[in-house]
């Protein structure tokens, strides 16, 4: 579970989020759309403290923090248990699609080598990738790339992972495998939050549909409801705009 209250961020003087509540069940999955500059990946960010928000606190399970005094140590244990999956999935270079996975779990969660090989083998199956295991990733296909990223993810254990626009960097051909990927994630009750511009998929994979305009969460619905029966007229504007 997470439950964000009041989260506001500020980059100046500009508002980019404005008191955001967001609570997550356990295994749920929420994805979020909405118009460019409203402030997804600053939420997403500030999930996962790459940005500081200004006010408003987060709880996860048992941890809570208030963002306005938030420690150090704090501020670890959110990025430890909250991973995040970036349009190009950041993988160091000079290490293989395996050693990309083993590292952080070697480094961060403290294993040996075996056993962090044995779980990296474990993860790059379940994304399919484990043919390629040795690859580096400049050998990789942008798919495979986001496989291997999203397997790195899974494998820290996080509360939740965190999505922003994973496919939107790909070819088009490259993208229905890493969906499929995030499929078979929600599937297995993955807690997720997804910010992607795929309303397919989106309708697919979601528990709850949250549109976002400047700052705000507009509406939040389950899918059919959300797609069938929106009741903002914002909402409304938006969704048919897509088709
Ligand atoms: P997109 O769909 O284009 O990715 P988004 O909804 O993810 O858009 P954000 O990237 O969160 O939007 O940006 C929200 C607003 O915050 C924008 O007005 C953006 O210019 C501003 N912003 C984001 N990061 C910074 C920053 N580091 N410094 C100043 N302003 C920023
Ligand atoms: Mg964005």
């Amino acid at each position: 579970m997470i439950e964000i209250k009041n989260l506001t961020k500020k980059f100046d003087q500009q508002e980019v989020l404005k008191d955001i509540d967001l609570k997550i069940e356990k295994g749920k999955v929420f994805v979020i759309i909405g118009p460019s500059g409203t402030g997804k990946s600053t939420l997403l960010r500030c999930i996962n403290m790459l940005e500081k928000p200004d006010k408003g606190s987060i709880r996860l399970e048992d941890f809570e923090a208030d963002f306005t005094n938030i420690t150090k140590k704090q501020i670890q244990t959110l990025r430890s248990r909250t991973s995040m999956v970036f349009q190009n999935s950041n993988l160091y270079r000079n290490k293989t699609a395996l050693e990309n996975i083993t590292t952080p779990l070697i480094l961060v969660k403290k294993m040996n080598r075996t056993e962090a090989e044995k779980i990296g083998m474990e993860l790059l199956n379940r994304v399919g990738m484990l043919e390629k295991k040795d690859s580096y990733p400049e050998t990789l296909s942008g798919g495979e790339r986001q496989r291997v990223g999203i397997a790195r993810a899974m494998g820290m254990e996080p509360d939740i992972i965190l999505f922003d626009e994973p496919t939107s960097a790909l070819d088009p051909e490259l993208v229905g495998e890493v969906l499929e990927v995030i499929k078979n994630l929600a599937a297995q009750h993955t807690t997720m939050l997804i910010v992607t511009h795929e309303m397919k998929f989106a309708r697919n994979v979601a528990d709850q549909i949250v549109f976002m305009e400047k700052g705000h969460i507009v509406e939040m619905a389950p899918p059919e409801e959300f797609f069938e029966h929106p009741k903002q007229e914002r909402t409304r504007q938006f969704i048919n705009r897509q088709v």
